[in-house]
Protein backbone atom coordinates (compact mmCIF):
# COMPACT_ATOMS: atom_id res chain seq x y z
CA UNK A 1 0.00 0.00 0.00
CA UNK A 2 1.10 3.51 -0.56
CA UNK A 3 1.91 5.29 2.68
CA UNK A 4 2.00 9.15 2.87
CA UNK A 5 4.40 10.68 5.37
CA UNK A 6 1.30 12.62 6.70
CA UNK A 7 0.02 9.74 7.22
CA UNK A 8 3.06 8.25 9.31
CA UNK A 9 3.02 11.66 10.74
CA UNK A 10 -0.68 10.85 12.36
CA UNK A 11 0.09 7.31 13.33
CA UNK A 12 2.91 8.47 15.30
CA UNK A 13 0.44 11.65 16.75
CA UNK A 14 -2.15 8.89 17.96
CA UNK A 15 -0.08 6.58 18.84
CA UNK A 16 -1.79 3.75 16.56
CA UNK A 17 1.97 2.28 16.16
CA UNK A 18 2.38 -1.19 18.15
CA UNK A 19 4.81 -3.68 19.01
CA UNK A 20 4.31 -6.97 17.76
CA UNK A 21 6.22 -10.31 19.30
CA UNK A 22 7.69 -12.81 17.04
CA UNK A 23 9.32 -15.73 18.84
CA UNK A 24 12.87 -16.89 18.89
CA UNK A 25 13.17 -20.93 19.77
CA UNK A 26 16.32 -23.26 20.61
CA UNK A 27 16.79 -25.06 16.81
CA UNK A 28 17.62 -28.61 19.26
CA UNK A 29 15.14 -28.15 21.94
CA UNK A 30 12.47 -26.33 20.41
CA UNK A 31 12.34 -24.17 23.71
CA UNK A 32 11.29 -20.99 23.93
CA UNK A 33 14.82 -18.28 23.60
CA UNK A 34 12.92 -14.59 23.10
CA UNK A 35 11.17 -12.62 21.25
CA UNK A 36 12.15 -10.14 18.18
CA UNK A 37 10.06 -6.79 18.30
CA UNK A 38 8.27 -5.46 15.34
CA UNK A 39 6.48 -2.72 14.70
CA UNK A 40 3.21 -2.63 13.50
CA UNK A 41 0.66 0.01 12.67
CA UNK A 42 -2.85 -0.93 13.13
CA UNK A 43 -4.77 0.70 10.46
CA UNK A 44 -8.59 1.02 11.38
CA UNK A 45 -9.62 0.51 7.77
CA UNK A 46 -7.18 -1.78 6.39
CA UNK A 47 -5.81 -3.45 9.48
CA UNK A 48 -2.01 -3.78 9.99
CA UNK A 49 0.59 -2.14 8.26
CA UNK A 50 3.88 -3.97 7.95
CA UNK A 51 7.01 -1.84 8.25
CA UNK A 52 8.41 -1.66 4.78
CA UNK A 53 5.64 1.07 4.41
CA UNK A 54 6.73 3.78 6.79
CA UNK A 55 9.94 2.69 7.98
CA UNK A 56 11.77 4.40 5.28
CA UNK A 57 9.35 7.69 5.34
CA UNK A 58 10.31 8.06 9.07
CA UNK A 59 14.18 7.80 8.86
CA UNK A 60 13.94 10.00 5.93
CA UNK A 61 12.18 12.40 7.77
CA UNK A 62 13.26 12.41 11.29
CA UNK A 63 10.70 10.60 12.98
CA UNK A 64 12.56 7.40 13.34
CA UNK A 65 13.25 8.04 17.30
CA UNK A 66 9.87 8.84 17.94
CA UNK A 67 9.07 5.64 16.45
CA UNK A 68 11.29 4.01 18.05
CA UNK A 69 10.09 5.42 22.00
CA UNK A 70 6.51 4.88 20.60
CA UNK A 71 7.64 0.68 20.07
CA UNK A 72 9.89 0.52 22.77
CA UNK A 73 8.12 2.14 25.95
CA UNK A 74 5.15 -0.29 24.76
CA UNK A 75 7.32 -3.36 24.04
CA UNK A 76 8.86 -2.85 27.48
CA UNK A 77 5.82 -2.56 29.18
CA UNK A 78 4.55 -5.91 27.98
CA UNK A 79 7.98 -7.25 28.08
CA UNK A 80 8.27 -6.85 31.97
CA UNK A 81 6.03 -9.27 32.53
CA UNK A 82 8.22 -12.32 30.32
CA UNK A 83 10.33 -14.78 32.74
CA UNK A 84 13.94 -14.40 32.49
CA UNK A 85 16.18 -15.95 30.39
CA UNK A 86 13.78 -14.59 27.75
CA UNK A 87 15.45 -12.00 25.56
CA UNK A 88 13.73 -9.04 23.68
CA UNK A 89 15.79 -8.15 20.32
CA UNK A 90 15.01 -4.62 18.82
CA UNK A 91 15.73 -3.07 15.06
CA UNK A 92 17.97 -0.24 14.81
CA UNK A 93 17.81 1.60 11.69
CA UNK A 94 21.23 2.58 9.66
CA UNK A 95 20.92 6.71 10.64
CA UNK A 96 19.85 5.61 14.30
CA UNK A 97 23.57 4.33 14.55
CA UNK A 98 24.45 7.88 13.85
CA UNK A 99 22.86 9.59 16.82
CA UNK A 100 25.04 8.92 20.28
CA UNK A 101 22.55 9.57 22.92
CA UNK A 102 20.60 6.37 21.34
CA UNK A 103 22.08 3.79 24.27
CA UNK A 104 20.90 6.29 26.46
CA UNK A 105 17.90 6.72 25.13
CA UNK A 106 17.30 2.84 25.14
CA UNK A 107 18.96 2.34 28.55
CA UNK A 108 15.89 5.06 29.94
CA UNK A 109 13.04 3.57 28.44
CA UNK A 110 14.23 0.30 29.57
CA UNK A 111 15.37 0.96 33.25
CA UNK A 112 11.69 3.16 33.34
CA UNK A 113 9.61 -0.63 32.45
CA UNK A 114 12.43 -2.51 34.78
CA UNK A 115 13.66 -4.35 31.89
CA UNK A 116 16.90 -6.12 31.88
CA UNK A 117 19.64 -4.85 29.41
CA UNK A 118 21.23 -8.18 30.13
CA UNK A 119 18.24 -9.90 28.25
CA UNK A 120 17.68 -7.26 25.41
CA UNK A 121 19.77 -7.73 21.44
CA UNK A 122 19.91 -4.85 19.18
CA UNK A 123 19.84 -5.87 16.01
CA UNK A 124 21.61 -3.69 13.17
CA UNK A 125 22.03 -4.60 9.17
CA UNK A 126 25.11 -4.01 7.45
CA UNK A 127 23.55 -1.25 5.88
CA UNK A 128 24.23 0.60 9.09
CA UNK A 129 27.77 0.16 8.95
CA UNK A 130 28.73 1.68 5.78
CA UNK A 131 28.03 4.78 6.98
CA UNK A 132 29.91 6.23 9.38
CA UNK A 133 31.37 3.02 11.00
CA UNK A 134 33.50 5.37 13.54
CA UNK A 135 29.86 6.72 14.89
CA UNK A 136 28.20 2.87 15.20
CA UNK A 137 31.36 1.56 16.87
CA UNK A 138 31.16 4.01 19.70
CA UNK A 139 27.32 3.00 19.94
CA UNK A 140 27.96 -0.41 19.70
CA UNK A 141 30.60 -0.77 22.64
CA UNK A 142 28.06 1.68 24.85
CA UNK A 143 25.16 -1.02 24.12
CA UNK A 144 27.75 -3.71 25.05
CA UNK A 145 29.08 -1.96 28.34
CA UNK A 146 25.60 -1.55 29.42
CA UNK A 147 25.08 -5.27 28.81
CA UNK A 148 23.18 -5.52 25.92
CA UNK A 149 24.19 -8.25 22.79
CA UNK A 150 24.62 -7.30 19.33
CA UNK A 151 22.95 -9.05 16.20
CA UNK A 152 24.10 -8.64 13.04
CA UNK A 153 20.90 -8.57 10.88
CA UNK A 154 20.10 -9.98 7.62
CA UNK A 155 23.18 -11.40 7.03
CA UNK A 156 24.10 -12.22 3.49
CA UNK A 157 22.20 -9.71 1.67
CA UNK A 158 23.98 -6.84 0.05
CA UNK A 159 26.91 -6.04 1.42
CA UNK A 160 27.98 -8.57 3.14
CA UNK A 161 31.83 -8.55 3.78
CA UNK A 162 33.59 -10.31 6.91
CA UNK A 163 34.93 -6.95 7.56
CA UNK A 164 31.63 -5.87 8.84
CA UNK A 165 31.79 -8.81 10.83
CA UNK A 166 35.04 -8.03 12.57
CA UNK A 167 33.59 -4.11 12.83
CA UNK A 168 32.00 -3.88 15.85
CA UNK A 169 31.66 -6.73 17.98
CA UNK A 170 28.76 -8.53 17.65
CA UNK A 171 27.52 -11.34 19.59
CA UNK A 172 25.03 -13.06 17.08
CA UNK A 173 24.58 -13.52 13.57
CA UNK A 174 20.65 -13.83 11.89
CA UNK A 175 21.26 -15.31 8.45
CA UNK A 176 18.82 -14.01 5.97
CA UNK A 177 15.53 -15.09 5.32
CA UNK A 178 15.90 -15.21 1.07
CA UNK A 179 18.83 -18.28 2.00
CA UNK A 180 16.44 -20.30 4.02
CA UNK A 181 13.27 -20.55 2.21
CA UNK A 182 15.23 -21.38 -0.61
CA UNK A 183 17.98 -23.59 1.28
CA UNK A 184 15.93 -27.25 0.86
CA UNK A 185 15.65 -26.67 -2.86
CA UNK A 186 18.99 -24.66 -4.44
CA UNK A 187 22.00 -26.32 -3.58
CA UNK A 188 23.52 -23.24 -3.55
CA UNK A 189 21.83 -21.54 -0.64
CA UNK A 190 22.11 -24.82 1.25
CA UNK A 191 25.85 -23.94 1.16
CA UNK A 192 25.70 -20.40 2.11
CA UNK A 193 23.70 -21.38 4.91
CA UNK A 194 26.35 -24.01 5.92
CA UNK A 195 29.18 -21.37 5.25
CA UNK A 196 27.78 -19.06 7.64
CA UNK A 197 26.96 -20.99 10.55
CA UNK A 198 30.28 -22.44 10.27
CA UNK A 199 31.62 -18.85 9.83
CA UNK A 200 29.53 -18.05 13.05
CA UNK A 201 30.79 -20.95 15.07
CA UNK A 202 34.40 -20.27 14.00
CA UNK A 203 34.38 -16.17 15.22
CA UNK A 204 32.43 -17.65 18.38
CA UNK A 205 29.34 -16.04 17.59
CA UNK A 206 25.62 -18.02 17.71
CA UNK A 207 23.95 -18.52 14.67
CA UNK A 208 20.08 -17.57 14.30
CA UNK A 209 18.12 -18.15 11.40
CA UNK A 210 15.21 -15.84 9.95
CA UNK A 211 12.08 -16.87 7.66
CA UNK A 212 12.01 -20.57 8.51
CA UNK A 213 8.44 -22.09 7.68
CA UNK A 214 9.03 -25.89 7.11
CA UNK A 215 9.94 -28.99 9.17
CA UNK A 216 12.25 -29.35 6.47
CA UNK A 217 14.16 -26.47 6.85
CA UNK A 218 14.38 -26.39 10.72
CA UNK A 219 15.64 -30.15 10.40
CA UNK A 220 18.39 -29.01 7.93
CA UNK A 221 19.61 -26.04 10.24
CA UNK A 222 19.61 -28.28 13.29
CA UNK A 223 22.30 -30.67 10.94
CA UNK A 224 24.25 -27.66 10.28
CA UNK A 225 24.30 -26.83 13.77
CA UNK A 226 22.80 -23.50 13.72
CA UNK A 227 21.64 -22.59 17.63
CA UNK A 228 18.42 -20.65 16.65
CA UNK A 229 15.41 -20.08 14.95
CA UNK A 230 12.63 -17.27 14.15
CA UNK A 231 9.58 -17.94 11.74
CA UNK A 232 6.10 -19.09 10.82
CA UNK A 233 6.85 -22.45 11.94
CA UNK A 234 7.42 -21.37 15.55
CA UNK A 235 4.53 -18.36 15.48
CA UNK A 236 4.26 -14.91 13.60
CA UNK A 237 4.35 -11.30 15.20
CA UNK A 238 1.83 -11.40 17.46
CA UNK A 239 0.51 -8.98 19.81
CA UNK A 240 1.56 -7.87 23.71
CA UNK A 241 -2.16 -9.52 24.65
CA UNK A 242 -1.30 -12.70 23.68
CA UNK A 243 2.11 -12.95 25.07
CA UNK A 244 1.86 -14.69 28.13
CA UNK A 245 -0.14 -17.60 26.03
CA UNK A 246 2.72 -18.15 23.88
CA UNK A 247 5.27 -17.89 26.86
CA UNK A 248 2.81 -20.71 28.83
CA UNK A 249 2.87 -22.70 25.42
CA UNK A 250 4.72 -25.92 25.53
CA UNK A 251 7.81 -26.17 24.02
CA UNK A 252 7.48 -27.87 20.21
CA UNK A 253 10.56 -30.29 20.73
CA UNK A 254 10.34 -33.33 23.48
CA UNK A 255 11.94 -30.91 25.66
CA UNK A 256 9.00 -29.76 27.37
CA UNK A 257 8.77 -33.65 28.75
CA UNK A 258 12.16 -33.66 30.03
CA UNK A 259 13.14 -32.62 33.27
CA UNK A 260 14.49 -28.85 33.62
CA UNK A 261 18.34 -28.39 32.40
CA UNK A 262 20.82 -28.29 35.08
CA UNK A 263 21.47 -25.00 36.94
CA UNK A 264 23.87 -22.86 35.02
CA UNK A 265 22.93 -24.00 31.61
CA UNK A 266 22.02 -21.21 29.33
CA UNK A 267 21.45 -21.23 25.46
CA UNK A 268 24.78 -19.83 24.52
CA UNK A 269 26.19 -22.95 26.00
CA UNK A 270 25.27 -24.68 23.18
CA UNK A 271 28.19 -22.83 21.09
CA UNK A 272 30.12 -25.49 23.32
CA UNK A 273 28.37 -28.34 21.42
CA UNK A 274 30.36 -29.30 18.22
CA UNK A 275 33.37 -29.37 20.43
CA UNK A 276 31.84 -31.89 22.59
CA UNK A 277 30.45 -33.40 19.66
CA UNK A 278 33.89 -33.94 18.10
CA UNK A 279 35.52 -35.00 21.29
CA UNK A 280 33.04 -37.69 22.12
CA UNK A 281 32.97 -39.02 18.57
CA UNK A 282 37.13 -38.94 18.14
CA UNK A 283 36.65 -41.28 21.46
CA UNK A 284 34.74 -43.53 20.24
CA UNK A 285 36.87 -43.77 17.25
CA UNK A 286 40.02 -44.30 18.87
CA UNK A 287 38.02 -46.91 21.32
CA UNK A 288 36.30 -48.94 18.67
CA UNK A 289 36.76 -52.76 18.52
CA UNK A 290 36.92 -52.55 14.78
CA UNK A 291 38.93 -50.38 12.68
CA UNK A 292 37.18 -47.65 11.04
CA UNK A 293 38.05 -44.42 8.66
CA UNK A 294 36.55 -42.17 6.11
CA UNK A 295 37.36 -42.18 2.60
CA UNK A 296 37.00 -39.30 -0.04
CA UNK A 297 35.79 -39.87 -3.28
CA UNK A 298 39.36 -39.77 -4.41
CA UNK A 299 39.62 -42.87 -2.46
CA UNK A 300 42.07 -41.41 0.29
CA UNK A 301 42.11 -41.67 3.37
CA UNK A 302 40.85 -38.65 5.51
CA UNK A 303 40.74 -40.06 8.72
CA UNK A 304 41.33 -43.30 10.13
CA UNK A 305 41.35 -44.94 13.94
CA UNK A 306 44.70 -46.65 15.40
CA UNK A 307 43.17 -49.95 15.23
CA UNK A 308 42.80 -49.59 11.43
CA UNK A 309 45.99 -48.88 11.08
CA UNK A 310 47.30 -51.34 13.34
CA UNK A 311 45.47 -53.96 10.68
CA UNK A 312 46.82 -52.37 7.69
CA UNK A 313 50.45 -52.28 9.58
CA UNK A 314 51.11 -48.74 8.54
CA UNK A 315 50.83 -45.58 11.51
CA UNK A 316 47.59 -43.05 11.47
CA UNK A 317 49.89 -40.59 9.91
CA UNK A 318 51.18 -42.64 6.91
CA UNK A 319 47.67 -43.29 6.10
CA UNK A 320 46.61 -39.32 5.46
CA UNK A 321 46.06 -38.44 2.19
CA UNK A 322 46.96 -41.61 0.49
CA UNK A 323 44.66 -43.70 -1.34
CA UNK A 324 43.47 -47.21 -0.37
CA UNK A 325 45.09 -48.32 -3.10
CA UNK A 326 48.39 -47.47 -1.54
CA UNK A 327 47.46 -48.70 1.67
CA UNK A 328 47.02 -52.32 0.59
CA UNK A 329 47.83 -53.20 -3.04
CA UNK A 330 47.09 -56.95 -2.50
CA UNK A 331 43.39 -56.18 -1.07
CA UNK A 332 42.45 -53.13 -3.62
CA UNK A 333 41.67 -55.26 -6.62
CA UNK A 334 39.31 -57.83 -4.71
CA UNK A 335 37.78 -54.23 -2.59
CA UNK A 336 37.95 -51.77 -5.36
CA UNK A 337 33.99 -52.57 -7.48
CA UNK A 338 32.80 -52.39 -3.78
CA UNK A 339 34.35 -49.13 -3.23
CA UNK A 340 33.01 -47.72 -6.61
CA UNK A 341 29.56 -48.84 -6.37
CA UNK A 342 29.85 -46.95 -2.79
CA UNK A 343 30.52 -44.41 -4.07
CA UNK A 344 27.82 -44.29 -6.22
CA UNK A 345 25.34 -44.58 -3.27
CA UNK A 346 25.58 -48.33 -2.60
CA UNK A 347 25.95 -49.57 1.07
CA UNK A 348 27.39 -52.81 1.42
CA UNK A 349 27.36 -55.03 5.04
CA UNK A 350 30.39 -57.57 5.77
CA UNK A 351 32.23 -58.77 2.98
CA UNK A 352 34.82 -61.12 4.19
CA UNK A 353 38.41 -61.36 2.53
CA UNK A 354 41.21 -62.94 3.16
CA UNK A 355 43.91 -60.65 4.57
CA UNK A 356 47.46 -61.02 4.04
CA UNK A 357 49.54 -60.43 7.74
CA UNK A 358 51.03 -57.26 7.98
CA UNK A 359 53.73 -58.58 10.15
CA UNK A 360 56.07 -61.15 9.24
CA UNK A 361 55.79 -64.48 11.37
CA UNK A 362 51.72 -63.43 12.07
CA UNK A 363 48.92 -65.65 10.79
CA UNK A 364 46.72 -64.14 7.92
CA UNK A 365 43.39 -63.14 8.71
CA UNK A 366 39.88 -62.76 7.66
CA UNK A 367 38.27 -59.41 7.51
CA UNK A 368 34.36 -58.54 7.47
CA UNK A 369 34.38 -54.93 5.46
CA UNK A 370 31.36 -52.77 5.72
CA UNK A 371 31.32 -49.59 3.34
CA UNK A 372 28.73 -46.99 4.27
CA UNK A 373 28.34 -43.96 1.64
CA UNK A 374 28.86 -40.75 3.66
CA UNK A 375 26.01 -37.78 2.10
CA UNK A 376 26.28 -34.09 2.19
CA UNK A 377 23.18 -32.13 3.19
CA UNK A 378 22.07 -31.83 -0.64
CA UNK A 379 22.43 -35.69 -0.62
CA UNK A 380 25.50 -36.02 -2.51
CA UNK A 381 28.07 -38.96 -1.70
CA UNK A 382 31.17 -37.15 -0.40
CA UNK A 383 33.06 -40.62 0.81
CA UNK A 384 32.57 -43.48 2.07
CA UNK A 385 32.75 -44.96 6.15
CA UNK A 386 34.60 -48.06 6.35
CA UNK A 387 34.33 -50.51 9.15
CA UNK A 388 36.88 -53.58 9.21
CA UNK A 389 36.40 -56.41 11.80
CA UNK A 390 38.46 -59.26 12.57
CA UNK A 391 36.88 -62.21 12.35
CA UNK A 392 39.86 -64.89 12.28
CA UNK A 393 38.80 -66.33 15.93
CA UNK A 394 34.99 -66.46 14.84
CA UNK A 395 36.33 -68.19 11.59
CA UNK A 396 38.49 -70.65 12.80
CA UNK A 397 36.31 -71.71 15.93
CA UNK A 398 33.69 -72.28 12.78
CA UNK A 399 36.19 -74.38 11.15
CA UNK A 400 37.17 -76.29 14.30
CA UNK A 401 33.60 -76.92 15.16
CA UNK A 402 33.11 -78.50 11.60
CA UNK A 403 35.77 -80.91 11.50
CA UNK A 404 34.72 -82.01 15.55
CA UNK A 405 31.30 -82.92 13.98
CA UNK A 406 32.38 -84.65 11.02
CA UNK A 407 34.57 -87.06 13.30
CA UNK A 408 31.75 -87.37 16.26
CA UNK A 409 29.14 -88.76 13.14
CA UNK A 410 31.76 -90.87 11.58
CA UNK A 411 33.09 -92.60 15.45
CA UNK A 412 29.57 -93.01 15.95
CA UNK A 413 28.74 -94.61 12.77
CA UNK A 414 31.08 -96.98 13.88
CA UNK A 415 29.61 -98.09 16.89
CA UNK A 416 26.51 -99.39 14.74
CA UNK A 417 24.10 -96.29 16.40
CA UNK A 418 22.10 -93.46 14.67
CA UNK A 419 24.60 -90.21 15.88
CA UNK A 420 22.30 -86.84 15.84
CA UNK A 421 23.93 -83.21 16.54
CA UNK A 422 21.55 -80.34 17.61
CA UNK A 423 22.51 -76.69 18.28
CA UNK A 424 22.27 -75.16 21.59
CA UNK A 425 18.49 -74.43 20.78
CA UNK A 426 17.37 -77.77 20.28
CA UNK A 427 17.72 -77.67 16.32
CA UNK A 428 18.79 -81.29 14.78
CA UNK A 429 21.41 -80.15 12.66
CA UNK A 430 21.77 -84.13 11.44
CA UNK A 431 19.69 -87.04 12.37
CA UNK A 432 22.04 -89.46 10.56
CA UNK A 433 20.60 -91.15 7.38
CA UNK A 434 19.35 -94.40 9.18
CA UNK A 435 17.13 -92.15 11.50
CA UNK A 436 15.44 -90.68 8.01
CA UNK A 437 15.32 -94.35 6.79
CA UNK A 438 14.00 -96.62 9.70
CA UNK A 439 11.15 -93.57 10.79
CA UNK A 440 8.58 -92.91 9.21
CA UNK A 441 10.17 -89.71 6.84
CA UNK A 442 10.97 -89.03 3.49
CA UNK A 443 12.08 -85.57 2.39
CA UNK A 444 14.79 -83.67 4.64
CA UNK A 445 12.55 -83.90 7.68
CA UNK A 446 14.65 -84.43 10.64
CA UNK A 447 16.34 -81.09 10.73
CA UNK A 448 15.28 -78.46 13.21
CA UNK A 449 12.40 -79.99 15.41
CA UNK A 450 11.33 -82.08 12.67
CA UNK A 451 13.04 -85.47 13.78
CA UNK A 452 9.87 -85.12 17.01
CA UNK A 453 7.87 -85.78 14.41
CA UNK A 454 7.60 -89.92 14.56
CA UNK A 455 7.29 -89.58 17.99
CA UNK A 456 4.18 -91.24 19.75
CA UNK A 457 1.60 -88.42 21.11
CA UNK A 458 2.03 -90.03 24.49
CA UNK A 459 5.87 -89.96 24.56
CA UNK A 460 5.71 -86.26 23.20
CA UNK A 461 5.46 -83.98 26.19
CA UNK A 462 7.90 -86.26 28.45
CA UNK A 463 10.44 -85.65 25.14
CA UNK A 464 10.13 -81.91 25.30
CA UNK A 465 10.32 -81.39 29.05
CA UNK A 466 13.73 -83.74 29.12
CA UNK A 467 15.08 -81.62 26.15
CA UNK A 468 14.21 -78.16 27.20
CA UNK A 469 15.45 -78.66 30.41
CA UNK A 470 19.09 -80.29 28.86
CA UNK A 471 19.06 -77.40 26.81
CA UNK A 472 18.91 -75.07 30.39
CA UNK A 473 20.99 -76.69 32.16
CA UNK A 474 23.55 -78.85 29.88
CA UNK A 475 22.51 -81.74 31.60
CA UNK A 476 23.21 -85.18 29.91
CA UNK A 477 20.21 -86.45 27.77
CA UNK A 478 18.70 -90.08 28.00
CA UNK A 479 15.23 -90.66 27.23
CA UNK A 480 12.90 -93.33 25.80
CA UNK A 481 9.89 -92.53 23.80
CA UNK A 482 8.18 -94.65 21.18
CA UNK A 483 8.68 -93.27 17.09
CA UNK A 484 6.92 -94.66 13.93
CA UNK A 485 9.10 -96.46 11.72
CA UNK A 486 8.49 -96.39 8.09
CA UNK A 487 6.86 -100.38 8.16
CA UNK A 488 3.99 -98.57 10.66
CA UNK A 489 5.73 -99.63 13.25
CA UNK A 490 6.04 -98.43 16.76
CA UNK A 491 9.50 -98.78 17.85
CA UNK A 492 11.21 -97.83 21.33
CA UNK A 493 14.02 -95.74 21.04
CA UNK A 494 16.53 -94.87 23.40
CA UNK A 495 18.04 -91.64 22.81
CA UNK A 496 21.28 -90.03 25.07
CA UNK A 497 23.50 -87.12 24.44
CA UNK A 498 25.80 -84.51 25.73
CA UNK A 499 26.59 -80.83 25.66
CA UNK A 500 29.55 -79.44 24.29
CA UNK A 501 31.03 -75.93 26.14
CA UNK A 502 32.08 -72.71 24.25
CA UNK A 503 35.30 -70.71 25.63
CA UNK A 504 33.04 -69.25 28.18
CA UNK A 505 30.76 -71.90 29.30
CA UNK A 506 27.87 -71.94 27.26
CA UNK A 507 26.70 -74.93 25.23
CA UNK A 508 27.60 -74.77 21.17
CA UNK A 509 26.27 -78.38 20.14
CA UNK A 510 24.84 -81.21 21.51
CA UNK A 511 26.16 -84.66 20.09
CA UNK A 512 24.39 -87.47 20.92
CA UNK A 513 22.85 -91.07 19.48
CA UNK A 514 19.67 -93.20 19.34
CA UNK A 515 19.95 -96.79 19.77
CA UNK A 516 16.76 -99.17 19.14
CA UNK A 517 15.64 -100.70 22.06
CA UNK A 518 14.45 -104.47 22.14
CA UNK A 519 10.65 -104.40 23.19
CA UNK A 520 11.41 -106.89 26.36
CA UNK A 521 13.81 -104.06 27.66
CA UNK A 522 10.77 -102.63 28.43
CA UNK A 523 8.86 -102.42 31.37
CA UNK A 524 6.02 -100.86 30.21
CA UNK A 525 3.23 -101.80 27.04
CA UNK A 526 4.58 -103.51 24.15
CA UNK A 527 4.66 -101.17 21.60
CA UNK A 528 2.17 -103.62 19.34
CA UNK A 529 -0.12 -102.92 22.16
CA UNK A 530 -0.29 -98.80 21.14
CA UNK A 531 -1.64 -99.50 17.90
CA UNK A 532 -4.94 -100.40 19.72
CA UNK A 533 -4.85 -97.10 21.84
CA UNK A 534 -7.49 -95.53 19.83
CA UNK A 535 -5.64 -91.87 20.04
CA UNK A 536 -2.73 -93.13 18.47
CA UNK A 537 -3.96 -92.66 14.26
CA UNK A 538 -0.99 -91.74 12.45
CA UNK A 539 -2.37 -88.60 11.27
CA UNK A 540 -3.49 -87.00 14.21
CA UNK A 541 -0.68 -88.15 16.49
CA UNK A 542 1.63 -86.32 13.80
CA UNK A 543 -0.52 -83.34 13.65
CA UNK A 544 -0.46 -82.83 17.01
CA UNK A 545 3.25 -83.59 17.93
CA UNK A 546 3.81 -80.78 15.29
CA UNK A 547 2.14 -78.70 16.13
CA UNK A 548 3.52 -78.69 19.79
CA UNK A 549 7.27 -78.99 18.43
CA UNK A 550 6.79 -75.65 16.48
CA UNK A 551 5.20 -73.73 19.09
P1 LIG B 1 13.81 -7.98 10.14
O1 LIG B 1 14.40 -7.38 11.36
O2 LIG B 1 14.71 -8.83 9.32
O3 LIG B 1 12.54 -8.78 10.62
C1 LIG B 1 12.14 -9.98 10.11
C2 LIG B 1 11.07 -9.81 9.08
O4 LIG B 1 10.76 -11.07 8.53
C3 LIG B 1 9.77 -9.30 9.67
O5 LIG B 1 9.13 -8.55 8.69
C4 LIG B 1 8.98 -10.55 9.91
O6 LIG B 1 7.59 -10.34 9.96
C5 LIG B 1 9.39 -11.34 8.71
N1 LIG B 1 9.28 -12.77 8.96
C6 LIG B 1 9.56 -13.44 10.09
N2 LIG B 1 9.39 -14.77 9.94
C7 LIG B 1 8.99 -14.95 8.66
C8 LIG B 1 8.68 -16.11 7.89
O7 LIG B 1 8.72 -17.25 8.36
N3 LIG B 1 8.33 -15.91 6.57
C9 LIG B 1 8.29 -14.67 6.04
N4 LIG B 1 7.94 -14.55 4.75
N5 LIG B 1 8.58 -13.55 6.73
C10 LIG B 1 8.93 -13.70 8.03
P2 LIG B 1 8.48 -7.15 9.01
O8 LIG B 1 7.77 -7.21 10.31
O9 LIG B 1 7.74 -6.74 7.80
O10 LIG B 1 9.74 -6.23 9.21
C11 LIG B 1 10.54 -5.88 8.14
C12 LIG B 1 11.76 -5.15 8.60
O11 LIG B 1 11.41 -3.88 9.14
C13 LIG B 1 12.47 -5.87 9.74
O12 LIG B 1 13.26 -6.85 9.18
C14 LIG B 1 13.24 -4.72 10.35
O13 LIG B 1 14.44 -4.50 9.66
C15 LIG B 1 12.35 -3.55 10.10
N6 LIG B 1 11.65 -3.22 11.36
C16 LIG B 1 10.59 -3.82 11.91
N7 LIG B 1 10.24 -3.18 13.05
C17 LIG B 1 11.11 -2.16 13.23
C18 LIG B 1 11.30 -1.14 14.22
O14 LIG B 1 10.57 -1.05 15.22
N8 LIG B 1 12.33 -0.27 14.06
C19 LIG B 1 13.14 -0.32 12.98
N9 LIG B 1 14.15 0.56 12.88
N10 LIG B 1 13.02 -1.27 12.02
C20 LIG B 1 12.01 -2.18 12.14
MG1 LIG C 1 15.55 -7.89 12.76
MG1 LIG D 1 16.31 -9.81 9.31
Amino acid sequence: MLVELADVRRVLETEKLVPCFQPIVELRTGRLSGFEILARWNHPQIGPVLPPNFISLAENNGLIELLMHQVLRQAFLSASLLPAPLTLSFNVSPSQLQNLELPTQVRLAAEAAGFPLARLKIEVTETALLHNIDCARIIALEFKAMGCRLSLDDFGTGYSSLSHLQALPFDELKIDRTFISSMTDTRESRKIVASTVGLGHSLGLTTIAEGIETEEQADMLLWLGCELGQGWLYGRPSPASQLAVIVAAPDRATAATLPAPVDGWTPSSLEALPVQRLAQLQAIYDGAPVGLCFLDCGLRYVSINKRLAEMNGASVAAHMGRTAQQMMPELFPTVEPYLRRALAGEAFLKIEVQRRASTLGKLDWTAQLSYQPVLDEANEVIGISVAVADVTDIKRTEASLRESDERQLQSVEFRDLVPWIMDADGNSLHGGTRWVASASLTENPVRNLGWLEPLHADDHDKVMATLSDALRTGKPIDIEYRALTIDGEWRWMRSRGSPRFGPSGEIIRWYGSVEELDPRERNGKHPAEIERTPSTSIGTTRQATRSQATQ
